[in-house]
């Protein structure tokens, strides 16, 4: 979620159109009569992306998890976004883990989601899940003991990246790039632009606060999106890959980096580990950390880190 700084440049385009199942914005400071190429270009890299990663379509993410195994050849979305999830599992502890796909599937995330039998659950976790299950062979990836992966918790940080990279590369003195609420944004040397991103309350409609950033991206993972209950029980998407259950007692957790593909994959890991997985990373895997946590009776407040607390005054 964002809001964009000033009164709109005179050499602004801004469009919104549907990608990776949901909707990405794409605001660009470029000279008007090469805006409409640049934003044709943009949409043809994300519909590359949603076709090598989109677990809706028929797509080789599909392809891997019904068959096991998969020859890479030229996708390279797939390939650096297996790469990424590595070291983003490792530093995150597994708090942050793709091969949870066959769980989330348990679940039934992200159609009708229900509570799925204990039993069944803990043996699909232990027989069907745990990155040492995703394996190379030359140029095929391969998964182990019936292992799917989901990258739905680092896709659109991914996508992101590469669009805004994209749109500096094309021309665009300063862009926004923002899908289904993670942000990247900055602009060349010669043109330092101020964005404004909307933070989302999550026990709210708005935006809890908004941040002034030059550059850098913005992730938030929270408990609202496909929430469901059943017998009382309050139930999210975001699931402890240690117990396959969904994590309880975060409402949303928001990460600050340089890179949106780890600002969204660190938003996940700590929505699931709290306050404590946040104080685990390692120094320098990210800015700044924002975590609203919630009681028992439903009272939220705020951690920050140090670093959240230095940039913005608490
Ligand atoms: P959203 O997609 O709502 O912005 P996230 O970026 O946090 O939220 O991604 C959540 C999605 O990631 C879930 O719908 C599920 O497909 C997948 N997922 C859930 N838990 C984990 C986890 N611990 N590690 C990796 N992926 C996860
Ligand atoms: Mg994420």
């Amino acid at each position: 979620m964002f809001l964009c700084a000033e009164a709109p440049q005179s050499s602004e385009i801004r469009r919104t159109f549907p990608a990776l199942g949901t909707f990405a914005t794409v605001v660009v400071q470029i000279p008007p009569d090469e805006g409409p190429l640049l934003v044709d270009s943009l949409q043809r890299l994300l519909s590359d992306i949603e076709q090598e990663l989109s677990l809706f379509a028929e797509s080789p993410i599909r392809r891997l998890n019904s068959e096991g195994r998969l020859h890479l050849n030229d996708r390279r979305h797939l390939r650096r976004i297996l790469i990424a999830s590595d070291s983003l599992r490792e530093i995150t502890g597994g708090l942050f883990d793709p091969s949870i796909g066959a769980v989330v599937e348990l679940w039934g995330f992200p159609g009708e989601p229900s509570v799925p039998d204990s039993f069944r659950l803990d043996s699909v976790l232990r027989a069907h899940t745990g990155w040492s299950n995703v394996s190379w062979a030359g140029d095929s990836v391969i998964l182990s003991n019936g292992t799917k992966v989901d990258f739905g918790a680092i896709a659109k940080g991914y996508a992101v990246d590469l669009t805004y990279e994209r749109a500096i590369e094309l021309g665009a003195t300063a862009a926004l790039v923002e899908i289904g609420g993670e942000v990247r944004c900055g602009s060349v040397d010669s043109c330092e632009r101020v964005w404004k991103v909307g933070i989302r309350d999550p026990r709210g409609q708005g935006v809890s606060r908004v941040l002034r950033i030059s550059r850098g991206s913005i992730a938030t993972s929270g408990d609202y999106e496909c929430r469901f209950r059943e017998k009382g029980v309050t139930y999210c998407h975001l699931i402890d890959p240690r117990t396959g259950w969904p994590e309880t007692g975060v409402a949303s957790a928001t990460v600050l980096c340089d890179r949106c593909v780890d600002a969204d994959a660190l938003a996940t890991a700590l929505a699931v580990g709290g306050v404590e997985a946040a104080q685990g990373l390692p120094e320098g895997a990210c800015w700044a950390i924002l975590i609203v946590l919630e009681d028992e009776t439903g009272e939220t407040h705020e951690w920050r880190s140090s670093t959240w607390k230095e940039k913005w005054n608490g």
